[in-house]
């Protein structure tokens, strides 16, 4: 219930022995931090005015590091799904990057044209997204596992001149006939696989990339030039595009370095795809400003593949997912007993509620708790943080970063904005001003408009902030279930349920209620060696019951074989609810098909 504080600590805080670090963490004195902060010297720690022309992401994160002594550092390192292995220094990217910014200047594609990638994790795509941003073009990557369908929609919302795509997804998602419909695509580049023919009204990316020159002068770019789209994971509703800017990179290089503690010899992977604002922002732009390598998986989630990357690329520093962290506790401990993990010094994950089981698995499986932070694709970067020095309490969301202020607040009826006292829930806000803060919701004024109040941007998010500071996630608004007189969080219910060894995943809804208005209904997935039973499901019931008291423990538990996900790992609750009350279940484009 989430107006008690019975929810805050189920397990004890971990605090951080400051001899137990291998490297003093970059963000060791938060206040000291926080009160000598500026964005504007961040920014005049990047080279930006380097080439007088204001600042341009691919110029901070590739540019800078080839004119230097870090040209020959490996900046990616790409991981093939058939065992591959292709490695790019920062001054091979140089030159491709510039190769591709020169095929899209041929193509006659310049500032502000829109350029779309469908591909999976493959090198192109990360020399496309960086070629583009030289270019002054705005980069805008899409998942390689959309159809037809929301590869149209977002093409048509985001007005996309140029698609790089592959040959395979070409032809199967049906581009040349998406076509018809797409009036601003002028052109299309396909990756082929091996020789140089394209289709049809395509040019073939390898050909245009073998005879562009590897010389560029950046395309002037101003702060505030728009440089990426950005699609929402779709959780609650249809996506939105949100709009970044060039500025934006000023705060990816800095979060990197509070809240993922980068430092020059890490070995970083992010296991995100860049569909998702995650894998941009944290898989290619971030440590790419810090000089560092990145490793880039093609394939998808295998806990020992996984295990076996991080113990032969020696990554240092892990960026995943909630929904990563359930399957890798799914799949158990003993299978990490195999190999040698012991390179790694930083786990973090984001993009839904980190369970506190969750955080503590990391203990005992790799012998470091998992780092939960948050942010949102609107937020472009990391806000709120359980950096590397700060002592944990499992389930929160840590404390903001330096140079963010958020608040709990509340918007009362007449549009004005009050600041709530420690402990009580409400919306949590932030003060805009950081550099990725969006610009605008693609052709949608006025629902951007609507995110902003009495001096905040409001995120959608009810939260509660503690005395000391520390940020604890409840629910998203649209979620939050009402029930006899309580407000329900789905996360606190989740988190207990998975506390019950038998459980993988939960997803829990509101149902209509005529007597009490909602009542709480759980989905569950089981780990491997459990079945679903009626007897498991009354011990489900009254394990939760215990836990939670009977106001918000679940009436009813359902079992399932997954739970619905988005393709950035986020339990879809309104898809749960839709299909539960047989409803339309919306746009699904962003659903994960298992
Ligand atoms: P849409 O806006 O289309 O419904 P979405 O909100 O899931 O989709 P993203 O921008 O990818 O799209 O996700 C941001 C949201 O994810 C946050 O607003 C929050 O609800 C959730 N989230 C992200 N990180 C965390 C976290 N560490 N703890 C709790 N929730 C998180
Ligand atoms: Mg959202």
């Amino acid at each position: 219930m989430i107006d008690q504080d019975h929810k805050n600590m189920t397990f004890a805080a971990i605090r951080k022995d400051q001899a137990g670090f291998r490297i003093t963490p970059n963000l060791a004195d938060y206040a000291r931090a926080c009160a000598e902060f500026s964005w504007q010297s961040v920014e005049r720690d990047l080279s930006s005015g380097r080439q007088g022309s204001g600042l341009n992401i691919a110029d901070e994160a590739v540019d800078r590091h080839a004119a230097g002594p870090r040209a020959l550092h490996l900046a990616l390192r790409w991981l093939g799904k058939q065992g591959e292995v292709l490695d790019y220094t920062y001054a091979d990217l140089r030159r491709l990057s510039n190769r591709f910014a020169n095929v899209l200047r041929g193509l006659a594609i310049g500032k502000g044209d829109r350029v779309f990638v469908l591909a999976g994790r493959i090198p192109e795509l990360y020399i496309t997204a960086l070629g583009t941003l030289k270019n002054g073009s705005v980069f805008c990557p899409l998942f390689s596992a959309f159809g037809p369908e929301p590869i149209q929609q977002r093409l048509a919302i985001g007005e996309g001149n140029v698609l790089v795509t592959t040959d395979t997804l070409y032809h199967r998602r049906k581009i040349s006939e998406l076509r018809e419909s797409l009036p601003a695509l002028r052109q299309v580049l396909v990756i082929g696989g091996g020789d140089m023919t394209a289709p049809p009204n395509t040019h073939s990316f390898h050909e245009l990339m073998h005879t562009a020159s590897e010389e560029f002068t950046l395309a002037p770019t101003d702060p505030e030039d728009m440089a990426l789209i950005h699609f929402t994971s779709g959780t609650t509703g249809k996506p939105k595009g949100a709009v970044h800017v060039h500025q934006a990179v000023v705060a990816h290089h800095i979060t990197g370095k509070y809240a993922l503690d980068f430092h020059p010899d890490d070995v970083f992977w992010c296991t995100a795809d860049p569909g998702w604002v995650t894998g941009t922002s944290y898989g290619i732009i971030s440590p790419l400003t810090h000089g560092i390598t990145s490793i880039i998986d093609e394939a998808d989630f295998e806990a020992e593949r996984w295990y076996r990357i991080i113990q032969e690329q020696k990554v240092t520093i892990w960026y995943t997912a909630p929904t990563a962290v359930r399957m890798m506790m799914k799949a158990g401990t003993e299978i990490i007993r195999k190999y040698d993990l012991r390179s790694l010094r930083f786990i973090s994950s984001v993009g839904e509620p980190l369970n506190p089981e969750a955080v503590m698995w990391g203990q005992e499986a790799f012998g470091m708790p998992i780092h939960d932070n948050w942010w949102q694709t609107e937020t472009g970067g990391i806000m709120i943080a359980n950096y590397n020095a700060l002592e944990i309490r499992p389930g929160s969301m840590g404390k903001p970063l330096p140079g963010i202020e958020a608040a709990i607040i509340q918007k009362r009826k007449d549009g004005t904005v009050i600041e709530l006292k420690a402990d009580a829930v409400g919306e949590l806000a932030l003060k805009p001003g950081w550099p990725s803060m969006f610009r605008a919701y693609l052709h949608e004024e006025e629902r951007y408009r609507k995110c902003f109040a009495g001096g905040w941007y409001l995120t959608g998010d009810l939260a509660k902030k503690d005395a000391d500071g520390y940020f604890w996630f409840i629910g998203r608004a649209d979620d939050v279930i009402k029930s006899a007189g309580h407000l329900i969080g789905p996360f606190e219910v989740e988190s207990a349920l998975m506390e019950h060894p038998a459980i993988a995943e939960a997803g829990v809804i509101g149902k209509p209620d005529a007597m009490i208005g909602e009542v709480v209904k759980a989905f569950v997935s089981l780990k491997k060696g459990y079945e679903p039973s009626e007897a498991l499901r009354k011990e489900l019931l009254g394990h939760a019951r215990s836990r939670l008291g009977p106001a918000v423990a679940p009436r009813e538990i359902e079992f399932q074989s997954s739970v619905p996900k988005t393709r950035s790992g986020k339990i879809m609750r309104r898809l749960l609810k839709a299909r539960e009350l047989g409803l339309p279940e919306g746009d699904l484009s962003t659903l994960e098909n298992d």
